[in-house]
């Protein structure tokens, strides 16, 4: 087979759409190869030589070795030296590249082909003897590190006391034989812990770090990485081995990593950071201050690309041109000055925030890079979530911390944690936590998932902290440097102020401001860029999107999202407020229908009062409302003391109380007395809501001249008659009011589908149903006989453990689930092929769940007031 791909090297047997043969990294090479950009010649090992490995005990295709030594003689001739030569050595760096990028998941390994001999051939050839042992000790370090698997602190204690000995107090003070000092230090460190010298012969380093990258797939943070981001663990990673070059070959050379657009805001400005004198690792290492690219972002004691080094410069602003008309995306470069002479080193996709995201896409649509549906789907639906967030209340009093760089916007408050291990832990536990570290690694991915900010105290806006946080939605202030962070201690103290661990702190991740307490905090605006793209999604759907709620408060904040109805109103939520809950009680414990009668009289006003408002938010939009659900316990005190006072309050025996309490308690409340059950054995209770309904409905249409239509919707359905008998009792009703009232209005009466029989049966329930609403709630936990109060004891482990390849009860559980939806659809349509059928389970603010109502043809998805834009957009994303 072919296992290895030239680029750059005279030809370019890769390009972008080879990712997942070459991994993003080593396809994009190419690409920029290919399109006549400065790249240093290499090779890309494919990410099937990776699967090979795994399945044959971490061995290698036989003719591998040859394809790597005539890829690397390809590299030789182009770049004029040879690996492993004294007089003019070849060095390489050797990096990972899976499909998708995993920031600092994998190892790489610099200025490999250096040893005693070649690194003589670097000093004469670049007359630089300083520089030529500095980048000796940084391969043996770096090699030292990820191939031969030694810590890193015993390196960082022989450069300290080299430190110490020439009495500086910064690496850059070290001279050639301090350098050369440390490599000796190096080498002998090496052989006591390895009990054998470090490899001298390039070909034996090239296969040590080769294999290192592979073995590194299956480290735990990558293993971390891919089960948080579901990254199937086949998919493998190539190994690139590229020509190096140097950055930090003097004041003339520099290293950067920028974006060619804002990632935070999505502003069209050349952003990033560089080093002069540096290499690759420096920028993002935090060790150094890194300086912006352009002279608009730069501050008065920095120094600018632009101003330090223009030709440079200009040069990169047209390849950053080329870039982003090439790949019509935001792009994330790494590149190399090395003598004046620019080299590109990385491009892919940028990461970006939500508001990034959108605003790129909508001004590219504006530039026409691409079109309206192209930047539709440019975003992701729940990447939406982040800009829904709340931000800071200004107006909000507030007590200044600290401040650092702004690496990723929101606000988030939470209690102090200095480790991902305690974040994970407390969080798991309900508590929101912000993570506080000097800075984070890849071995902190579960913690910084786990909390609701970062904060670090180094590291710049590439750092992994800055990147990672960006990716996962979470705010982040970086490198926060007035800020001590004692490990030991538990604290963190700036000027003068010390907060704890478990006391609180407030972040806002686009100010970089770091408070004392918590300071309160508004929703976000929904105008500009968020309008525009939400406009282009609804030209793009077909499904609509209604909203789950029942107070006005919910019922406004989904009109604002975009709303275009109420698809679920859940009743019994109304229910439960302190003015009525006496009544429903009163109604629950009456051993006598006149009893509950005259508790419901008492309910009737605030209902029909409920429905007037929503009325009036909603007006002329649907609006469905389901009758009483739950269990009738439910509504009861759960404590005996508390029942009691209910007693007393209700002028009831305490006794009685707690006798009507035992009756109604069931084993299996979910499958028990509930929904449409209860309404055809206490009839009066759904008459009563149906008045208030109707009489609402009348009000409504004599005040304002525009009737609503409500639908009315019955719970738990199983069989036919059970329809029929409770429609026959709202539509008595009905006639009732209107008679009353002297007028009619409109309405319809369905039910939901979620239960299996009821989606089997469907054909029979669609005679006397308008519509069909799926409780994909209720439909996941009698499909599976799982229930949902439960599931969270043992589900965790099946999503792990691949079992169940998402919780069903977060997306949709398309093969079984999914399937009677289907057949509930073919069934009820097939008798009233006017049937309207929507869905109002959790997975309606789900985008995978949002794909299959598209695909099974439904009309309408509902969600919770939050989700509603998600769900525009993931509507809008299905049906393209
Ligand atoms: C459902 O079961 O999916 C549903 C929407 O109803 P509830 O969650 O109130 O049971
Ligand atoms: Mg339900």
């Amino acid at each position: 087979g072919k296992w290895v791909y030239s680029f750059g090297a005279g030809r370019n047997e890769g390009k972008a759409e080879m990712r997942n043969l070459l991994g993003g990294k080593g396809a994009n090479l190419a690409e920029m190869a290919s399109i006549g950009l400065p790249v240093p010649p290499g090779f890309t090992i494919t990410t099937e030589v990776c699967t090979w490995f795994y399945d044959h005990g971490k061995k290698y295709p036989e003719d591998l070795r040859a394809q790597v030594d005539e890829a690397l003689a390809r590299v030789e001739e182009t770049v004029g030296n040879r690996f492993g030569d004294a007089k003019r050595p070849l060095l390489v760096s050797v990096r990972s590249g899976a499909r998708v990028s995993m920031p600092g998941m994998m190892d790489t390994v610099l200025n490999l082909g250096l040893n005693d001999q070649t690194v003589e051939g670097l000093e004469a050839a670049s007359g630089d003897s300083r520089f030529a042992w500095d980048s000796y000790r940084r391969f043996i370090q770096m090699y030292g590190s990820v191939v031969l698997g030694i810590d890193h602190h015993r390196f960082e204690e022989i450069i300290e006391d080299a430190k110490l000995a020439a009495n500086a107090t910064e690496d850059t003070a070290l001279t050639a034989r301090d350098w050369r000092g440390v490599v000796d230090g190096y080498k002998a460190m090496v052989q006591e812990v390895r009990g054998e010298p470090f490899p001298q012969d390039p070909q034996d380093q090239l296969w040590g770090a080769i294999g290192a990258v592979f073995g590194s797939w299956m480290n735990p943070r990558a293993n971390t990485y891919r089960r948080l981001h579901d990254i199937p663990a086949d998919w493998g990673t190539a190994v690139n081995v590229q020509a190096m070059v140097f950055g930090n070959m003097g004041e003339d050379c520099a290293t950067g990593v920028c974006f060619t657009r804002d990632p935070s805001t999505g502003e069209d400005i050349f952003y990033g950071e560089y080093l002069i004198n540096a290499q690759g690792e420096d920028v993002v290492a935090g060790i150094r201050t890194p300086q912006p690219m352009s002279e608009a972002r730069a501050k008065p004691d920095e120094r600018s690309m632009e101003k330090a080094m223009p030709a440079a410069y200009a040069e990169l602003v047209k390849v950053r041109e080329t870039l982003e008309r090439h790949y019509r995306d935001m792009q994330d470069i790494e590149f190399t000055v090395q003598q004046n002479k620019l080299y590109m080193l990385q491009t892919r996709n940028g990461k970006r925030t939500a508001a990034a995201s959108l605003k790129i896409a909508v001004d590219m649509a504006a530039e026409g890079l691409i079109d309206r549906k192209e930047a539709v789907n440019r975003v992701a639906p729940s990447s939406l979530d982040q800009l829904l967030h709340p931000m800071l209340d200004p107006e909000a009093p507030r007590k200044l911390f600290s401040k650092g760089l702004p690496a990723s916007p929101g606000a988030a408050c939470g209690v102090v944690v200095f480790s991902a291990d305690e974040a994970e832990a407390r969080a798991n536990k309900g508590e929101a936590v912000i993570l506080v570290r000097i800075e984070t690694s890849p071995e902190d991915i579960h913690g910084m998932h786990a909390a609701r900010g970062i904060l670090t105290t180094r590291g710049g806006m590439t750092s992994h902290a800055a990147v990672v946080a960006r990716g996962m939605g979470r705010p982040c202030v970086a490198g926060a440097g007035g800020v001590t962070v004692d490990y030991n201690g538990q604290t963190l103290s700036s000027g003068g102020q010390t907060v704890r661990a478990g006391e609180t702190i407030t972040l806002d991740g686009a100010s970089g401001e770091v408070f004392v307490g918590a300071v309160p905090m508004i929703e976000p605006k929904l105008s500009g860029d968020f309008a525009t793209l939400m406009e282009w999604a609804d030209q793009s759907r077909r499904l609509r999107v209604r909203a789950n709620a029942e107070t006005p408060l919910d019922a406004e904040t989904a009109r604002k999202f975009g709303a275009e109805g109420i698809g679920l109103c859940r009743t019994e939520h109304m229910f439960f407020d302190p003015d009525r809950i006496g009544a429903v009680r009163q109604m629950i414990m009456s051993e006598t229908e006149r009893g509950r009668r005259e508790a419901l009289a008492r309910l009737l006003p605030f209902q029909r009062k409920d429905f007037l408002d929503l009325f009036r938010i909603m007006a002329g939009l649907p609006i469905t409302i389901r009758l009483l659900d739950p269990p009738l316990h439910e509504f009861l005190p759960h404590r005996e003391e508390d029942l009691a006072e209910v007693a007393e309050a209700l002028g009831a025996d305490p006794a009685a109380m707690k006798r009507r309490a035992a009756d109604l308690a069931e084993a299996n409340p979910m499958l028990g007395h509930r929904g449409c059950r209860l309404g055809i054995s206490y009839p009066e209770i759904y008459e009563m809501q149906a008045r208030a309904i109707f009489e609402a409905a009348i009000e409504t249409a004599k005040s304002t001249g525009k009737a609503p239509v409500p639908e009315i919707m019955i719970p738990l359905v199983a069989t036919k008659r059970e329809l029929e008998i409770t429609r026959a009792q709202v539509e008595r009703m009905a006639k009732a009011v209107f008679a009353e009232a002297g007028m009619e209005v409109e309405y319809q009466v369905g039910t939901m589908i979620e239960l299996p029989r009821a989606a089997l049966c469907a054909d029979a329930i669609a005679e006397p149903a308008d519509f069909f609403s799926f409780g994909t709630n209720d439909l996941t936990q009698t499909v599976f006989g799982l229930s949902r109060d439960d599931a969270g004891k043992f589900l965790p482990l099946y999503v792990e453990q691949g079992i169940l390849p998402k919780d069903p009860f977060v997306s949709i559980d398309i093969d079984g689930v999914g399937a009677l939806v289907r057949i509930a659809k073919e069934k009820g349509r097939g008798v009233k092929p006017e049937l309207k059928l929507g869905i109002c389970g959790e997975h309606g603010g789900d985008p995978a769940s949002i794909q299959f109502c598209e695909e099974a043809g439904l009309d309408y998805v509902s969600c919770s007031p939050y989700r509603v834009p998600v769900a525009r957009l993931a509507a809008a994303q299905a049906a393209l």
